[in-house]
């Protein structure tokens, strides 16, 4: 491949804007890849920061997955713990915390299944 601003030089690369054939001259590093020189660097940036935002959202959420199913798995202990616990008026709490955990081990699943296990 040869630079679209020089047919008689050899590419080091490509814009991530455009996708055109750039020598070491015409090309711009940002870091992250390279640019032909002009607004493409303003947009290369752009595109870059969206998409290392995107990803950070996304570690947000993987951490998240397992937070409302722990809760709820949680909460199904202590009701679950706590109605065994009591005396038999109380007894309709254990299906309660019978019903969290369910939930919890079914949303667990579930979320693991919709995220991936990589995260
Ligand atoms: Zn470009
Ligand atoms: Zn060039």
């Amino acid at each position: 491949m040869h630079c679209y601003n020089h047919a008689d030089r050899g590419a080091v690369g490509t814009c991530k804007a455009c996708c055109k054939g750039l020598c070491a001259e015409c090309a711009v590093d940002l870091g992250f890849g390279l640019s032909c020189r002009g607004p493409h660097e303003q947009r290369v940036t752009e595109v870059e920061a969206l998409i290392s935002r995107n990803a950070s959202v996304q570690r947000v959420a993987g951490r998240a997955k397992y937070a409302a199913p722990a809760f709820c798995l949680f909460m199904g202990a202590i009701f679950t713990g706590y109605g065994l616990l009591s005396s038999s008026e109380l007894r309709f709490i254990v299906l309660l915390g019978v019903g969290f955990l369910v939930f919890g081990a079914y949303s667990l699943v579930a979320n693991i299944r919709a995220f991936g296990k990589g995260g």
